[in-house]
């Protein structure tokens, strides 16, 4: 459809805070209207919903859940109570919520992940039903669409993985054609699996939704309205003066959302990478301010483009004597993170020990902690295992860095009153990353952004 229109098609994402209310549901409407191009909108549940549904899936007495379920009403009636026609939407909100009311219930009685993804959906049902009415209620005619019918994914719940292959041939027969007379709303985050029941993609999935629908509909941009405008060198409330950037190549913007820039979900970026799609990163409060165009090149990369935080990293060392002058250590440490669905991050080792961080970007729906017993006591048959806590990462992202001279001193000169635990440096050209206490970290990321940025 994109080549016999006037522009190829764009997809909208809006996070939770562009749906939060009804002014913020006005603002992405207005951003919407102003571009014809925009066919298809994927969107978060309005802010906050998602974790009160994620509270009720964790099974809770009576009162707790009439509480829950008071703040969820709380939310979305005063988007409906700004709405000029009001009986037929609060009927269907107040449906989704007595479901909501019926599934909480069963989750006291027993909580199970497939359960859980169940009533986590009904946020993104939730905004996009309000979402379509407020544009209704405008005079626009917006079809809304359940995500579901084409978004299928194995049955991993909590984390689940879409088909992209069967999510393609659903999209062009399903979806596609719509989009030819009407602005389509759908939901980001959520998908099904082969018997029909509801999973969810992980924890801020509805970025991931956009770009594969994008894929899906070979989109021309992916736009991702959120409520900063844009990439910046660093968190700007870490540094006032860290500054936006307007183009990014996608390697770069992978390494920043890898290392803990909250701006877009690592694995959003997939699709849009293997499919040259480029992503715009805007805020819905503010449109006319611009954002950040991510794309498959830039043109004079700089060497440094700009510093991410990851908190809260555990860092496990693990010494064995047998691993002297002896061969498989790695490989059986590495078959036992493996079992326990561990991915390592970072990774440094010598003669006898080897010592690692666990990657926890991404982590579950429920934000189950990944550092196990069990994990603990497997380990713990194979070698000596300290766990430390509370360190955090700063990952300084450029590029061809390993093939720079001069970086080791750049970076570390200005380092020297602070403890370094871990640097890893070499195996990529896009970054160099430090582990530090996590009490010191925002004045690391300070004093390296004066130095490198400024
Ligand atoms: N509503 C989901 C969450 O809060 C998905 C998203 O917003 O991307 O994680
Ligand atoms: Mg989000």
């Amino acid at each position: 459809m994109s080549n016999n229109s006037a522009a190829p098609l764009r997809v909208a994402k809006f996070g939770g805070t562009s749906v939060a209310d009804f002014d913020a549901m006005n603002r992405s409407a207005d951003i919407i209207l102003a571009n014809p191009a925009v066919r298809l909108v994927v969107l978060s549940a309005s802010a906050g919903v998602t974790n009160v549904l994620v509270a009720l899936s964790e099974g809770n007495e009576a009162e707790r859940r009439a509480y829950y379920l008071d703040e969820i009403r709380r939310i979305q009636y005063s988007i409906i109570d700004r709405l000029a026609e009001q009986t037929v939407i609060r009927e269907e909100i107040d449906r989704m919520i007595d479901n909501i009311a019926m599934l909480a219930e069963a989750a006291g009685l027993a909580t199970s992940l497939a359960l859980t993804d169940e009533l986590v959906s009904h946020g993104e049902l939730m905004s996009t039903l309000l979402f379509v009415e407020v544009l209704r209620q405008r005079g626009v005619a917006a079809a809304w669409f359940d995500v579901r019918k084409v978004m299928r994914t194995n049955d991993q719940f909590g984390r689940a993985e879409p088909d992209s292959h069967m999510l393609k041939a659903q999209t062009r027969t399903l979806l596609l054609p719509r989009l030819e007379s009407e602005l389509v709303i759908t939901q980001g985050f959520i998908g099904s699996e082969a018997k029909g029941r509801t999973t969810t993609l992980g924890r801020g999935g509805s970025d991931y939704t956009a770009a594969l629908l994008g894929e899906a509909l070979e989109a021309g941009r992916i736009d991702i309205w959120t409520d900063v405008p844009g990439i910046y060198t660093t968190d700007p409330r870490v540094v006032p003066q860290a500054k936006r950037i307007d183009e990014i190549s996608f390697e770069e913007a992978a390494e920043m959302a890898t290392f803990g820039a909250k701006i877009l979900h690592p694995a959003t970026l997939l699709p849009a990478v293997r499919s040259a799609i480029p992503v715009f990163v805007g805020s819905s409060k503010d449109p006319g301010a611009g954002g950040t165009l991510v794309y498959n090149h830039t043109d004079n990369p700089p060497l440094f483009r700009a510093l991410a935080l990851r908190r809260r990293q555990t860092l496990l060392t693990l010494h064995s004597l047998n691993m002297l002058h002896a061969r498989g250590f790695l490989a059986e440490v590495f078959n036992i993170l493996a079992r326990h669905a561990i991915s390592v991050d970072l990774i440094t080792t010598s003669e006898v020990s080897v010592a690692l961080t666990m990657d926890t970007t991404g982590s579950t729906t429920t934000g189950a902690s990944l550092l196990t017993q069990a994990l603990l006591t497997e380990l713990s048959s194979l070698c000596r295992v300290e766990v430390e806590e509370d360190l955090a990462l700063v990952a300084l992202i450029g590029n061809k860095l390993s093939q720079a001279c001069g970086v080791g001193k750049e970076v570390f000169g200005v380092l020297d009153p602070f403890n370094i635990r871990l640097i890893c440096y070499g195996a990529s050209s896009h970054n160099l990353c430090l582990l530090v206490p996590g009490g010191d970290a925002e004045q690391v990321v300070r004093t390296l952004h004066g130095a490198l940025f400024d």
